[in-house]
C-alpha cells in the first residue's frame, strides 16, 4: 500500500476553511477598531460584528438578539450551567453521563456551594431514555444539561424529547452542540432548548471563539463581568475577526450540508463495515442515530495508545479515548457509560473523517487499522497469534 496521509481527528479540531480565513484577514489587518469606538474604522468592526450575529442567527433559527459571542465550547459549557445554577433557587442539575468535560466538571464543582448533581445513564447504545430523565426530574431540578452529539462515540441525543419534559417541571434545558454544528442540521426552535453552546473550531473555524444561544427572556447568572459588552452579559472586547470567522466557517458549513451529509454517510458506513471485518472489532454507540462522520469501535487485544502511535507512522490521525484524557491511564467515562468493561475500553479507536474522504481514503484507513492491529496483537500477552483470537 503507498503510504498516504489522511487527517482522521475531526472531532478533536478541523483546520481552518479558506472561507473563514478570508472573513477574518480584513479585521486582523486594517480594520482593527474597537467595536465600542465611535469613529469610522470601529464603526465598521461594530457592523461587521453584527453581520455575523446575524449570520449565526439564521444558521440556528435564532434571532441575532440570542447569540452571544464566547471564547468556545468550555466557556458555554461553564456559563450555562453555573450561571444557571447560580440564577435558580432550585438546587438540582442532571447531566447525562456522557457529557464533555466542560459539563461534567462544570457542574460537579458547583457541589461545593451546595448544589446536587445527577447523572443521566446512557443506555448500551450511548443514548438515554426520555423514561428516565421523566423519573429523575423533580422540581428541584434547575437545569438539564444533554449533548446533542456525543464527541467520543457520535451518538445522537432525543434532545426535543428531554427538553420537553425538562419544561414539564420548570427547568431550563442545554445541549452541548459543539460537536453537532455544521455537522447535523440544527434548529433551536425544533429541538426546543433555552440554551446552545458550540464552538468553530470544530467546524472549520478558528480556535477560541464560539457562540452561546439564550433564548429570549431566559435569565443566566453572567459568568465574565466587565465593560458591559454582548447586552451586558458577557464582557471583554469583541473578537471581530473570530466571529467573522465563525460565522463564515458556519454559513458554509450549513449550506453544503445537504450534500456532505449523505456523502459522508456512505463513507462512515464503508469505514464501519471495513473495520468490523477485522477479527474481534466491535462498534461502539448506535449504528444509525449517530454524526455523519463518526466512526468508533474497540479492539479487542490492542492498547489505545499503541495503536494510535502506529496508526500515526501509516499516515493516518486517529484518537482514542478523547483527546483530553488520552496520556492517562483511565479508560474514557464514556466507554465505561456504555458497558465496557476496563481492557476492552483500552482498545477504542475514533475515526472522525474529513470532508474530502473518498472510497480509497476510507480503505486506506481500514488497510491501515488492520495493519496495526495485527501488528501490535502480534506482541500481545493477552492474544493468541496461533488460534488468531483472545487468550
Ligand atoms: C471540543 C468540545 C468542547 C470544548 O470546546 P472548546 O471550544 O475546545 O473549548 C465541548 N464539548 C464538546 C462536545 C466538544 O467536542
Amino acid at each position: 500500500m503507498e503510504k498516504r496521509f489522511i487527517y482522521a481527528d475531526n472531532a478533536a479540531t478541523t483546520p481552518l476553511s479558506e472561507t473563514a480565513l478570508n472573513a477574518m484577514l480584513p479585521w486582523l489587518k486594517e480594520g482593527y477598531g474597537n467595536p465600542s469606538s465611535v469613529y469610522r474604522i470601529a464603526r465598521e468592526s461594530r457592523i461587521a460584528l453584527e453581520n455575523a450575529r446575524k449570520t449565526v442567527a439564521e444558521c440556528l433559527g435564532a434571532k441575532p438578539t440570542e447569540i452571544y459571542f464566547t471564547s468556545g465550547g468550555t466557556e458555554g459549557d461553564n456559563w450555562a450551567i453555573k450561571g444557571a445554577l447560580a440564577r435558580s433557587r432550585r438546587k438540582g442539575v442532571i447531566i447525562s453521563n456522557v457529557e464533555h468535560h466542560a459539563v461534567l466538571h462544570s457542574a460537579l464543582a458547583m457541589e461545593k456551594f451546595g448544589f446536587k448533581v445527577t447523572e443521566l445513564p446512557v443506555r448500551e447504545n450511548g443514548i438515554v431514555s426520555p423514561d428516565d430523565l421523566r423519573a429523575m426530574i423533580d422540581e428541584d431540578t434547575a437545569i438539564v444539561s444533554v449533548m446533542l452529539a456525543n464527541n467520543e462515540i457520535g451518538t445522537i441525543q432525543p434532545i426535543a424529547e428531554l427538553a420537553a419534559i425538562a419544561h414539564e417541571h420548570g427547568a431550563l434545558m442545554h445541549t452541548d452542540a459543539v460537536q453537532a454544528a455544521g455537522h447535523i442540521p440544527i434548529d433551536v426552535k425544533e429541538l426546543g432548548v433555552d440554551i446552545l453552546t458550540i464552538s468553530a473550531h470544530k467546524f472549520h473555524g478558528p480556535k477560541g471563539v464560539g457562540v452561546q444561544y439564550i433564548r429570549s427572556g431566559v435569565r443566566i447568572t453572567n459568568l465574565i463581568d466587565g465593560g458591559g459588552h454582548e447586552r451586558g452579559r458577557r464582557s471583554g472586547t469583541e473578537n471581530v475577526a473570530s466571529a467573522c470567522g465563525l460565522a463564515a466557517a458556519l454559513k458554509e458549513a450549513v449550506d453544503t450540508l445537504p450534500e456532505r451529509m449523505p456523502r459522508l454517510t456512505a463513507m462512515r458506513n464503508r469505514l464501519i463495515d471495513g473495520l468490523l471485518k477485522i477479527p474481534y472489532v466491535q462498534l461502539t454507540g448506535d449504528l444509525d442515530k449517530r454524526l455523519p462522520a463518526t466512526v468508533s469501535v474497540v479492539i479487542n487485544a490492542v492498547e489505545g495508545e499503541g495503536l494510535i502511535l502506529t496508526l500515526d507512522e501509516l499516515g493516518v490521525c486517529a484518537s482514542s479515548g478523547s483527546a483530553c484524557t488520552s496520556g492517562s491511564l483511565d479508560p474514557s467515562h464514556v466507554l465505561l457509560a456504555i458497558g465496557l468493561k476496563h481492557e476492552v475500553a483500552h482498545g477504542s479507536l475514533r475515526l472522525t473523517l474529513p470532508d474530502d474522504i473518498d472510497e480509497d481514503g476510507v480503505d486506506y484507513i481500514i488497510w491501515a487499522v488492520a495493519t496495526a492491529a495485527e501488528r501490535l496483537r502480534a506482541m500481545s500477552p493477552v492474544w493468541d497469534s496461533s488460534a488468531g483470537r483472545p487468550m
